[in-house]
């Protein structure tokens, strides 16, 4: 056994990070985990950090959660996994159950994958072949917003539009038809979010106007773009959009990965619509953070296209390995669990109001070209020019100066590039909201120095 300062060699010689420059740990520390209780981490020297990303956005009711850890616990003595083919178990029926009493009406039928760009890969699948069921084999391409995110595997690669994830590989991938996005960002001073969401909207329409023959569905991220820079839009697009949809007989794909439970104060961002997707993506907070999990819900009208004979060929013969695993099934239902009996979204309200009070001060800063939140994300978009809204060379680095610093005054904020955003794990405290801003504006005055 080694000791724990040998950690950081071992796994250099050997690991390699998601999403990361690996030279870049020959100057940025690599942090060896030991634990986590609620919202902190801590090192192998016993040294905190404010989890103030929920860890990727995946954590809701903290780290070690005592009634999730239990939930998990409980499930591992009596099945840890099985074939999902032809067999289920109570986890999985139990979690499909709340699924659909949860999701807006109509949304029946849950088909599960084990992480968010598979369940991306499911409904892009399901909707093209749902098309050729029905008899419309034209209907095969996908309409997207600039800016969106959808997951790094090809087909979710492909159907999102953040350049720095996708231009490389752009060889790969199926075309798709980009719109621009109604993202609030862009309008002009005056305007009202609505306002810009519905002439950003004409853009779509002219879109599903001319291509709707061919177009399978309309893929979004409702109200929230999150790795796109937690670009923020009003939700009368998403009304405008299922209308369209409808009219022009094009299915709509919501993925609510990042957004879904509670983040953007209503359980599912649709709500805020009040419309219902087609299909309705959901993972990362899904289990509360614990084990990878994802869903896509659908109604059934999808689901009847493929009931047929077997002999037809009809069926979705798409699988994972790992899919409905019964711990991660048993992590969600003690997660969904804590949504039933708590007063979580009220709670969150009281936090997020919290989280607006604590950055008022950045308001007035030059460097700070806009603060915006939909409910636990908050976001402080930088600039190296507010008036002229120019952005600081990305090769400068500032939002890793910001991470830096955090990290320093044991605060997990991972700008994105000069983003900065809050977005917490649902059982923060107040105060922890104050350090938390306390060490961004830290972090702002250094990076923007
Ligand atoms: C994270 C994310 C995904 C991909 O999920 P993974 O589990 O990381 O594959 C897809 N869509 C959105 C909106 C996300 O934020």
């Amino acid at each position: 056994m080694s000791s724990p300062s040998d950690w950081v060699a071992r796994d250099l010689a050997h690991v390699w990070h998601p999403c990361t420059q690996m030279k870049d740990h020959e100057t940025v520390p690599m942090i060896p985990l030991r634990s986590g209780s609620g919202v902190w981490l801590e090192d192998h020297t016993g040294k905190r950090y404010l989890d103030g990303i929920s860890s990727w956005w995946v954590n809701l009711f903290g780290h070690a959660n005592p009634r999730i850890n239990a939930a998990v616990v409980e499930q591992l003595g009596r099945l840890e996994h099985a074939i999902f083919a032809g067999f289920t178990h109570e986890p999985a029926i139990t979690l499909a159950e709340e699924l659909v009493r949860l999701a807006p009406a109509g949304l029946n039928r849950c088909f599960f994958a084990d992480n968010g760009s598979a369940a991306i890969e499911v409904a892009v699948k399901m909707s093209f072949h749902y098309w050729r069921n029905r008899g419309r084999p034209r209907k095969t391409r996908f309409i997207t917003l600039s800016n969106s995110y959808h997951g790094e595997t090809l087909g979710a690669l492909a159907v999102g539009n953040v350049e720095l994830y996708k231009s490389i590989y752009r060889p790969l991938l199926m075309d798709v038809i980009t719109v621009p996005s109604p993202d609030a960002f862009g309008r002009e001073t005056g305007a009202s979010e609505a306002d810009h969401a519905r002439r950003m909207f004409t853009h779509m329409e002219a879109a599903l106007e001319q291509n709707h023959g061919e177009v399978a569905a309309v893929i979004v991220e409702p109200l929230v773009q999150c790795a796109g820079g937690m670009r923020m839009y009003d939700p009368v697009y998403l009304q405008l959009l299922r209308e369209a949809c409808d009219r022009f007989d094009v299915q709509l794909i919501a993925d609510e990965i990042a957004v879904g439970f509670g983040r953007t104060g209503t359980m599912f961002a649709c709500e805020q619509a009040r419309i219902r997707p087609d299909y309705l993506c959901l993972s990362k907070g899904l289990t509360g953070g614990y084990l990878p999990l994802s869903v896509v819900l659908t109604t059934d009208t999808v689901y009847d296209a493929f009931y047929d004979e077997y002999t037809k060929l009809n069926a979705f013969l798409h699988s994972h390995s790992y899919t409905g695993n019964a711990l991660a099934c048993a992590a969600a239902n003690a997660t969904l669990a804590i949504f039933r009996e708590e007063p979580v979204l009220e709670r969150n309200r009281t936090l997020a109001a919290r989280m607006a009070a604590s950055v008022e001060h950045l308001r007035e800063h030059p460097h700070v070209a806009e603060i915006r939140q939909r409910g636990m994300i908050l976001a402080i978009e930088l600039m190296k020019d507010v008036a002229n809204r120019t952005p600081w060379p990305f090769s400068e680095r500032r939002g890793l100066r910001i991470y830096r610093l955090a990290l320093d005054r044991g605060a997990l904020i991972r700008p994105l590039g000069t983003t900065v955003y809050f977005m917490p794990p649902y059982v923060i405290e107040p105060d922890e909201i104050d350090a938390l801003a306390r060490v961004a504006t830290e972090g702002i005055e250094s990076a923007c120095a």
